[in-house]
This record gives structure tokens, sequence and C-alpha cells, in this order.
């Protein structure tokens, strides 16, 4: 809706007036027009064009620019979270091509793993257990692929560029077979070992279970309070204690774990006081129990002082005297007597011991817990695991002297329970027993309770040393830590949070006991249970792997790959079994450096480029350093630090000795605007599809431009309107910028910069300083300062000043004046730049905006294949001094405008063109002035400045004199007759000679 077309008061008069042209559409109607522009693109072959633009560009000298992509999971539709992401991406990448570089984008996928293995399951249910692998791995595949092809149309949907035509898949046989190379890589080169670890372990199902496979349920369990009796020397932790007979007390709901037992846990930080317990009589689980006359010695406990209450209440210890009081600290590595095996068990210090159940000591078994396999693991306890996979316990022969064995010997766990329970009243060693309901893990297939159970894992181990070319050996953590120091982080704090956790974690456990993966491709000694490692052997199942996919591994018989002879290295064993674990889904996607940007024919070229600057050592000389070295950039979730950010640089620092990339970016998580997270059961989701369904994709894009997306993120269907409104805005300010190009011919018509009329030159100066800081802001993905700088040009600079204090001259002026032409030309040029520097984010609307410029002869087929536009080219001066000087004008404008005002009040005068202006100035103000006269009238609307000399700055507003004229409503001095048209003015009388415009005949 153009505005102000009511200026001329004759009908025919006002049919006169040059107004906006254009056909250009007010209504986007983008619903339907996207699917359209998507089908022109994809019909133009826009993806290759960009490439190939993008090759000749680099040719003539300019570089790569790499994103590699990070796979999103197949497993569902897009969400926002998604759309975020790859939104992010074409924004990076597209700026990055318009900036010259020559920038491809391949995306991929995620297709292994566990929740796609589970919702297979779910789907073949008891029919799995018939089913031959392959088999299984076909519906895999088939789950996956159906997802990869709906995430890819609804990327596409919402205009993210790219090969979609041909994505990297992690299912993919060439994927697959390079995972496995990178294993065999870490395994030829020494990083690999088997150890135990605790898993979620169903002795129903006799399998391992994932996390998601556990579900939490009540579950009835002893509750029992056991004496753990010291046997170091007690002086040492606190002189008070010399002589006594101290003890300290676990709490435990697993009776059944107590033979695995080898140390108890204490908090460093917490009190813990020593209580001297009054010998009373005897009573059931009384400390007095072991066969004494009734009364018992005293007998001395150390527990947290914070639990002291509850546990001996607990324990029915009755009256207690303190004897000592002392940082948890103060036990590390006391000793004491096992309840009832013969073995020492050690005092230990944990930060995970908590002060609200227990007793603040807490029972550690290596093997049957996670957090106690990592503090077994700091203490060198060997967390050996004696429950069989359907749950038999087996006694540590080693820590049993007697020859019958123990009553819970090959009873399973549950059954154990109330035997030792029995073994330890017997020794006097209950303090209290009671049961206990309480939320407990069970297995999601069969419902029944779960266990914690050590089995034999692989793993890499982190302090693997390393040799790199020419500096001393390090250990693989310490190169990694370096490495992350030659990366750039952005926001800067991704640093200090990966170093931290590259810095802490435990050794990467890299097996998993699933079908759906990558196999780890290993033959283990029937004999000696040990692997064969031979090069030539893992060649060949690379091979296999690269032509059949993982089936291979499954389908190909023992015999059939390995050569005849074969003997184990380490005892000479013939026979050998294939290893059935698969692959951690994240050394998967770890690898996609080496399986799609090292191995892919579009982006090994840019990849290559890439490692030979920045690999240590190289010329390129370090990642920070590299201003003009290429970039490889990772941009994901701020979760990825501890995921595909953390395996990735592992792979790459362990198998090439660097980081894979230069750069990392990271993004918040999006929420909705209370700042809760989306779910389905709060019914805050905003689904990018249904958004581009109703109003849009570019109004998804534009959302995503809108957020500063380091910080968390908001989004609703509110802020997705606000985003349509200003999308609309943004859409009238092109149509009004096209609509005043009618008829404008560049190659004919443009004036030369040094012709334009000051207040044109200003709006191009404008312009240029607009389009520096927008290049700047892209550079460094700012792309929220993108969008509210566009959005206040548009509305600030163009709609409310530019665009309206023109009016006059636009419509009035003849079409083909110097003064026109002028501000055409500026138009005409700030719509070509804004078109570029939208492109980007509006890209669906920019490449429409494209198709209704003024002709120009080379014009690139789409937006997308041109370049921003440079600053000099927009305007040849530094704008600086332009914009000073304008400043001043603008002072003197906003003076002006308030002295409008008031007198307006005051109705002695009357609106826009019935007043003119007075101002007197002196000086240098003075002189300013005198130049901009003209501009000055134009730019407060009214029908006349004139600039006189004062002592000061004054604004003087009276009523406009001279007559108004009929067509364009100034008030001039000379008004005449034009025909039968009454009142024209001079000017408006050439305009119309110059249309060849006559009045209607008198009749
Ligand atoms: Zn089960
Ligand atoms: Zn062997
Ligand atoms: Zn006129």
């Amino acid at each position: 809706m153009f505005q102000g077309v009511t200026m001329s008061s004759a009908p025919e008069l006002k049919a006169t007036l040059t107004l906006p042209q254009t056909a250009f559409p007010m209504k986007a109607n983008l619903p339907q027009n996207e699917p359209l522009r998507l089908a022109r693109w994809a019909a133009l072959g826009l993806y290759e064009e960009l490439r190939k633009a993008g090759e000749k560009r680099r040719q003539a000298g300019g570089s790569y620019y790499l994103l590699h992509d990070g796979p999103p999971y197949a497993n569902g539709p897009i969400h926002l979270g998604h759309a975020l992401n790859k939104g992010l991406k074409d924004f990076v990448v597209k700026s990055k091509t318009m900036a010259g570089f020559d920038a491809p984008f391949v995306p991929g996928y995620d297709c292994h793993g566990l929740p796609i293995e589970i919702k297979v399951d779910e789907h073949l249910g008891r029919k799995k257990l018939e089913m031959p692998v392959p088999a299984v791995l076909e519906a895999c595949r088939a789950y996956a692929q159906k997802y990869v092809d709906l995430q890819t149309s609804q990327f596409e949907r919402i205009g993210c560029f790219g090969r979609w035509q041909k994505p990297y898949k992690t299912m993919a046989r060439d994927y697959e077979a390079r995972t496995l190379e990178a294993f065999y890589g870490f395994l030829e080169k020494g990083f690999v070992y088997r150890g135990l670890k605790p898993v979620y372990w169903c002795i129903h199902d006799r399998t391992a279970l994932a996390e998601a496979e556990v579900e939490y349920a009540q579950h009835t369990s002893p509750s029992v309070y056991v004496r753990y009796r010291l046997t170091s020397d007690p002086a040492k932790i606190d002189p008070a204690l010399a002589g006594k007979q101290v003890s300290t007390i676990i709490w435990t709901t697993t009776p059944w774990t107590l033979p695995a037992s080898l140390a108890v846990a204490f908090h460093p930080d917490f009190e813990y006081v020593a209580l001297e317990a009054h010998p009373s009589p005897c009573e059931p689980f009384s400390p007095c129990a072991e066969g004494s006359e009734g009364v018992s010695a005293p007998e001395v406990y150390i527990v947290a002082a914070e639990l002291a209450a509850s546990a001996f209440a607990a324990c029915n210890l009755g009256e207690t005297r303190e004897l000592a009081r002392f940082k948890g600290s103060q036990l590390e590595n006391v000793t004491f007597q096992h309840p009832f095996l013969e073995r020492s068990i050690l005092g230990v210090l944990a930060t995970y011991v908590t002060a609200d159940t227990g007793t603040g000591a807490v029972h550690t078994a290596p093997a049957h817990g996670a957090d106690d396999f990592y503090t077994g693991q700091r203490y060198n306890l060997d967390p050996i695991c004696r429950v069989d996979a359907i749950g038999r316990l087996h006694v540590d022969p080693d820590a049993w002297p007697l020859t019958a064995p123990p009553a819970f010997e090959g009873k399973k766990v549950w059954e154990a329970n109330p035997i030792i329970v029995a073994m330890l009243e017997e020794r006097g060693a209950l303090l209290a027993l009671s049961d206990l309901e309480h939320s407990y893990p069970h297995c999601w297939r069969c419902h029944h309770p779960v266990i914690y159970r050590a089995t034999e894992q692989w793993f890499i181990s982190l302090d693997t040393p390393i040799k790199p070319v020419q500096n001393e050996e390090k250990t693989f953590r310490q190169l990694a830590i370096e490495e992350i120091d030659r990366v750039k982080w952005d926001p800067a704090w991704g640093k200090e949070r990966i170093t931290n956790m590259i810095a802490t974690r435990p050794d990467w456990c890299i097996s998993r006991q699933r079908i759906w993966g990558v196999p780890i491709a290993v033959f283990m000694c029937e004999k000696c249970n040990q692997p064969i490692i031979d090069a030539s052997l893992n060649r060949k199942i690379v091979d296999l792997v690269e032509g059949e996919g993982i089936e291979a591994w499954h389908t190909t018989v023992v015999a059939n790959l390995l050569p005849s002879g074969t003997a184990c290295a380490h005892c000479g064993g013939t026979e050998f079994r294939k290893e059935t674990d698969i692959l951690d889904v994240w050394f998967d996607s770890g690898t996609s450096w080496f399986a799609v940007c090292e191995s892919d024919p579009e982006l090994k070229a840019a990849y290559q480029a890439f490692q030979e600057e920045n690999a240590p050592g190289s010329s390129g000389n370090g990642l920070k350093s590299g201003e003009n070295s290429t970039t490889c950039l990772y941009l994901e979730g701020g979760d990825q630090h501890r995921g595909w950010f953390h395996s990735s640089l592992l792979t790459s620092v362990a198998l090439r000795g660097h980081a894979p990339y230069s750069h990392v970016a990271t993004a918040g998580w999006t929420l909705d605007e209370q700042g809760r997270a989306m779910s389905k059961s709060l019914g805050n989701g905003v689904d990018p599809i249904d958004i581009a369904k109703r109003m849009g994709g570019e109004i998804v894009r534009l959302w995503v431009a809108s957020v500063d997306f380091r910080e968390d993120t908001a989004a609703s269907e509110n802020l997705m309107q606000r985003c349509a409104e200003i999308y609309k805005k943004l859409r009238n300010t092109f149509r009004f910028l096209l609509g005043n190009l009618q008829g404008f011919e560049p190659g004919r018509d443009q004036i030369k910069e040094a012709e334009l009329l000051p207040l044109d030159r200003y709006m191009l100066a404008r312009t240029r300083e607009l389009t520096e800081k927008i290049l700047g802001w892209y550079e460094t993905f700012e792309f929220h300062r993108v969008y509210h700088a566009v959005n206040e040009f548009a509305i600030v600079d163009l709609s409310s000043f530019y665009l309206d204090v023109l009016k006059d001259r636009m419509y009035t002026f003849a079409p083909t004046s110097h003064e026109r032409r002028s501000a055409q030309t500026v138009l005409w040029r700030i719509s070509e730049t804004l078109v570029r520097l939208v492109a980007p984010i509006l890209s669906f609307t920019a490449d429409e905006v494209w198709e209704y410029l003024p002709k120009v002869e080379g014009r690139e087929a789409s937006v997308h294949l041109a370049l921003f536009p440079k600053p000099e080219e927009i305007f040849s001066e530094d704008p600086a001094e332009l914009l000073e000087e304008w400043k001043q004008i603008f002072a003197v404008r906003d003076a002006a405008l308030v002295k409008l005002e008031e007198e307006r009040k005051e109705k002695r005068i009357g609106k826009g063109l019935e007043a003119e202006l007075e101002i007197a100035a002196s000086g240098a103000q003075l002189a300013l002035l005198q130049r901009h006269a003209t501009g000055l009238k134009e730019i407060v609307n009214v029908s006349r400045v004139t600039v006189v000399e004062g002592p000061e700055l004054s604004v003087k507003a009276l009523p406009a004199s001279g007559t108004k004229c009929a067509r364009c409503w100034n008030f001039m001095p000379e008004v005449a007759s034009y025909g039968t048209w009454q009142n024209v003015c001079t000017r408006c009388q050439e305009a119309l000679k110059e249309m060849e415009i006559a009045p209607p005949d008198a009749t």
C-alpha cells in the first residue's frame, strides 16, 4: 500500500503524478510461492551453479570456506532446534559464498545407534528373535532412510542450500568402511585395550542395557547397616582414638554386592565424628551380638557428623560419646576388614558421597556401580566381576580360605540377599535390617529389576603416548588439550568447557552390545581371548564392508576371512571367533572428518587445504593466526562439547595429530517465551514445518536471524507472528523501492555520484556505512545484528524518512529531471545493496526481488550467485565526514520540527507544505545551511526554507507565502493556469510539458 497518494485535489491532475508502480506483489503468499521457487532453483541446478561459481573464484585467487555439517540423528521429523542449527549454517554458507569464498556444503545424517534399534525392536517384537542379523540391519536401514528423506525435504523446504541429493550418511557403505578403518587406526597404533566396565544388565534377558532402555519402578530391597572394623592404626586418624576398637558403618540396599566390596568411600570435605557407643544390654542387631556376656566392650564408630544421629537411631546404638571430629580426607588409605571375606578394604575419597541418606561411609564395589568403578580406577582396585551373565554369584577364591563354598555361591543375586544378611548377622556385623521400598531401575523389555555388572568392553586409552613429528612425546590427552588451544572457540567459554572435559574424562568406552552399528570387526582367540591385530587382514575387512556394508561381518564365515594357518600371537591358538560388539555411535560421527571431509570428492580438496595450512608445524603455523588460511568450521549446539566436537577432536588428534577444525561455534537451546524447554506435554512446541506451511519458511529463517543464537533462544507462536509482521514491513520497503524504479534504466539514466543531490549522496553514504557493518557482522556470525540493522534501516532510514520525504520529488517532478534521476539512482543502488545483504537470510524474498530489479547486462540468474556489494562501489568516499555533516543538518531538522509542531498547535500555521521556515545561523553553520537549503525544505517537508544570518541558531515557522499549486500542493510565488488547469506552479508545468500531458479541453 503506497502512502500519500492523495496529494492533488483535481482528479485529472492527480492522474499526472508519477506514482510508484511495480508488479512485485504486495502479498507474499509464502506458503504457496516458496515451493515454486524451490522448484525453480532445482531446475536451475542452483547448488551446482554455486559450486561452479565458487571454483571459478577460487581459481582466480579465492579461498575455500568449509563448514562441516554435524549430522543430526535420523529418527524423526525436524524440530525447531534443527531449524535453528541448519538455518545458522545456511546463513554462514550463503554469506561466505557471497563474500567470494568457495563454500561447499554437504549435509549429513547420523544413522546407527540405539534409538533406531529400539524403535525397530518395538516394531518387530518377538519376530526379531527369529530374524537373521542382516534382516534386522535391513529394517534399521530402512527406518533411518525414511527419516533421512523426510528431514532432507524439510531442510530444503526452509530454504537451506546444500548437496541435498547426496547427503553423507553414517550408514552408507563407504562411511561404514571409513569408520572401521578409523577404528583399526586406533587399534594398530596401540590406543585400544579391553577392560571391565559396569553397565546396566538384565539377568533375565542376559544383555547389557543402555540408559535409554532402563525404566524406573518401585521395588522393595533389604536395607542394611553393616559394621566394617578398622584394621589400620586409629591414632593416625585422630590421637584421641589411640587403643580404641574402631569401626565404620556402611549402608546398602544391595547386600549381594558385598562380596564385591573393595573400598569404603568418604567425602574429603565432610566432617566425620568418632562416637563411642555405651555398652548396652544385648538386643537384636546390637553391637554386642558377638557372643560376649551380655555386655560388650565399648565400640567406636566413624560416621559423617551430619548423619550420625539418624544412623545411630537406625542402628539402635543408644547413648554415645564423641571422641573426635575430623575431615573425611583423614580417612584416605585407612584399612578395614571385610565383614565376611578375607579381604582388606581400603578407605578412599569421593565427592559424590552425599549427606542425605546412609552414614557418609559408602560401600564401594567397582564391579557394580559407575561411581564405584571410576573410584576403583583412581585407587587401582581390580573391578573383577563375580556375578555371571544370568546373575549368579561366585565367591572370590582368594578371599575365601574355607574349603566349603559360602552359602551364596551359585545363587542368583536376589536369592543371595537373605543369605548374605544371615552371614552378616552371624558375624555380628549386621547393625540394622529393614525393608525399603524405592525407585529402582528395571528392564524396559521384561520389566524385571536390573543390576549393574562389570563386563568386558573396548576402550581407547586417553593416556596413550603419542609422538608428534617434531615434538617430544606426549599423552593423547595432553595433545588433545594442546590442540583445543589452537582452535577458535565461539563463544570463548567453549574452550574451557571442552578442556575440562578432556582433562578429566575416563578412557573412552567404544563398545556397545548391540547390532545396529559398525562392528568391532576383530577376531578373538578362543583360547586366550586376545584380538588378532593384523593390518593386512584389517584392510581386507574394510574392503569387504565397503563393498557389502556392515552386514558382511555377520554373514561371512570366519574361515573365509582368516588366512589358513592363522595362529594367535599370544598363545598360538588356532580357533577364533568374531567379536560381536559394535562401536559407540559417537565414534561413527566423530570420524566424519575422515569419512567425509577427507574422502568426499566435493570436499577433499578444501579439507586438504585446511589440513596443510593448519597442521602443527605447517606453513599455516597454528589455527589462531589463520586469517588467510582455510577455515574449517563446526557449528552445533553447546551440548556437543561432550558429543561431536569431543569425539571428532579425539579421533583426529589420534589419527592425524591435530584438531579436525579451526573454528567451533555453538548455539544455545530453543526454549519457549517463559524459558521452558519445548515439550509435547506443555504444548509449547513450535514446529518449523508447521510455521512454513502457515506463514512461510522465510518466517522461520527470519526468526533464526532475530535471535542471538549463542544464548538460549526463545520461540513461540507469538514471536513467529512478530517475525511475520517484520517481514511484511521489509517486503513493503522493497516494494516501495521497486515501485519508484519504474522507468529507470540504469545504463541510460543513472547520475554520476558527484552530481547527485546532497540528500541522495547522504543516503548512499549511510548505505555504505550500513553495508560495512553488516559485512563485518556476517563475518562474525552476528546475524541478529544484521537483522536489527536491516529492520532499522528499512523502517527508520527508508520508510519513515527517505522514501517519505522523496515523495514530492518522485511524484511531481518531471520523470526525467535531474533531481528525480538522482533519487532513482540512489534508490536503485540501495535496492541492489539491500537485496544482496539480506539474501543469506531472506533467501526466497531476495531472489524474488532480484527478478523485479531494473534489467542490467550480465546479471546472474539468481541473487545467490551474486557477490556482496563492495562498500566503495556503493559510495566511493569515506562516508565519515559526510555523515558527520549530516548529523548537524539533522539537529537543525529536529529543531525545525519542534518549532513547526509548536506553531501548529497554536494554529498559527497549517500542515506540511502550508508552512515555510526562516532559519538564522552564523559562521560555519550558516554556510552549511546555505549549502543545504533545498535539502532542508525536502527533509522538513515545508514549501520553502530561507537561511539568513543571525547571532545564533533560531528557527521561525510562518504560513507559506505564495499560492498553493493544485498539482504538487507546494506554495509557490508563481502559479498560473495551464490550459484548463488552474493554479499550476512553474515546476509542475514543466513536468507536464515533458510528459506531454495536455489538460482536458474546456467544455
Ligand atoms: Zn530384561
Ligand atoms: Zn590366544
Ligand atoms: Zn506544482
